[in-house]
């Protein structure tokens, strides 16, 4: 049986990314850049002011307070090509507006006084370059700004939009099949009968592929016997991946895999050393990954954030596919029965100062939906941790991108 580590590189190993599709560029945004951007100019494209005030000559205000000729006016979008600066005189100068020859320095109005409309006295000491924006200080033409793989955030669309880009090259999102199986469900809309349950995973599911940045598909429900489970199979697998839940233990009734071995899915590998999740089964048809989950909700949305989300945020070309991990110290004891697997406690986490702490929010049956609400994180006890104290470290991460809990 493999590790929770080694399942989640054998799964990493087999994913290849989706193509590439070019949007516009507020579209991009949370999307995963698919090329390399490199400058096409300097930016800044000129030297320029930074301050509104006055351009002087850093050479004719070493003693202050001293006095210049005011010589001409540039405002944004004014041009400085053909105007001289002379020695004592100076350029009233708006922000962003160019440099013109002879100007090393800028003197913000705050530390100058206009005598007349002609005479400005300087105020305060004048360093060289002060308040100059230099051409090519931030972005150097020809550089590579962005690379394949960056998430697109604000800040990059501004870079992007600054370099004169409308429209970039993004990773497409994956759609993803969903797929439930079991004669006992019910789709949600009307209340459960005897033996009845609602069909909650389908749209769990979608909105943890919703929340990865991918499309899903709801395929609806394979009942238990071997047609409907071809069927629903068979349309499952014209996704870019299918994950399917339950059916996927032991159990008599359990034809997820032997229908998907028909249909031509190499099984990669079924069961984990992970609880919850141990029947998690992985197998790939040309390429195209299917995952199947187990059944009990709470178990289904793990597998899916520890093993389908990042397989899906590698298909979307990003480098860092698996949750930042962090150490927060336990704030009670935990008795862990079983302790040959990798074990994910759904904690509630806490700050005190500088640190997290984590206490375990209840109890941990994976049919008992509710301490999963409760929890903002999930915290990875290693194999072999039968007991520890409270005051121990454990490695956590947070469970989902929208943090709420804390
Ligand atoms: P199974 O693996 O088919 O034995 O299912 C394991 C458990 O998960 C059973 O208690 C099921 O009723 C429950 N379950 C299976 N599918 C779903 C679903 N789509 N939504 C909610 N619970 C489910
Ligand atoms: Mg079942």
């Amino acid at each position: 049986m493999l590790s929770y580590e080694q399942a989640r590189q054998v799964i990493l190993e087999n994913i290849t990314p989706a193509g590439v599709e070019q949007v516009d560029l507020v579209e991009a945004i949370g999307r995963v850049l698919a090329e390399d951007v490199v400058a096409p100019w300097d930016m800044p494209l000129w030297d320029n002011s930074a301050m509104d005030g006055y351009g002087v000559r850093f050479a004719d205000c070493s003693e202050i307070p001293c006095k210049l000729k005011v010589t001409g006016y540039i405002p944004a979008g004014g041009r400085a090509d053909g105007i001289e600066v002379k020695a004592g005189c100076a350029v009233k100068i708006m922000t962003g507006a160019p440099v013109p020859n002879g100007v090393d320095a800028v003197v913000p109005f705050e530390e100058t006084e206009e005598t007349s409309g002609e005479q400005v006295v300087i105020q305060a000491p004048v360093a060289l370059h002060q308040h100059i924006r230099f051409r090519g200080e931030d972005v150097r033409s020809g550089q590579t700004v962005i690379s394949t793989g960056t998430i697109v955030r604000a800040p990059e669309v501004s870079m992007l939009a600054s370099l004169g880009r409308s429209r970039v090259a993004v990773f497409l999102r994956p759609t993803v099949a969903i797929l439930s199986t079991g004669d006992e469900l019910i789709e949600v809309g009307r209340t459960p009968g005897a033996g009845e349950l609602i069909n909650s995973n389908a749209l769990a599911l979608a909105a943890a592929v919703r929340e990865a940045g991918a499309i899903p598909r709801f395929v609806g429900i394979a009942r238990d016997n071997l047609e409907s489970h071809r069927e629903k199979l068979r349309e499952g697998l014209k996704a870019d991946m299918l994950v399917t839940s339950a059916g996927v233990s032991a159990g008599d009734r359990d034809l997820v895999r032997v229908v998907l071995e028909e249909l031509g899915v190499k099984q990669i590998f079924w069961k984990v050393g992970v609880k919850p999740g141990k029947p998690t089964a992985f197998g790939v048809k040309d390429g195209k990954p299917v995952f199947s989950l187990p059944g009990n909700p709470v178990a289904t949305l793990i597998t899916f954030e520890e093993f389908v989300r990042p397989a899906l945020l590698r298909m979307m070309g990003q480098r860092r596919v698996l949750r930042p991990t962090f150490r927060a110290t336990l704030r009670s004891d935990i008795k862990n029965r079983e302790n040959d697997r990798t074990t994910l406690l759904r904690v509630r986490l806490e700050r005190e100062g500088e640190c997290f702490t984590a206490a375990v929010s209840g109890k941990q049956q994976t049919g008992l939906l509710k301490t999963m609400v409760d929890s903002a994180a999930i915290a990875v006890i290693p194999p072999g941790r039968g007991f520890m104290a409270a005051g121990e470290e454990v490695d956590v991460h947070f469970f989902g991108s929208y943090i709420d809990l804390i």
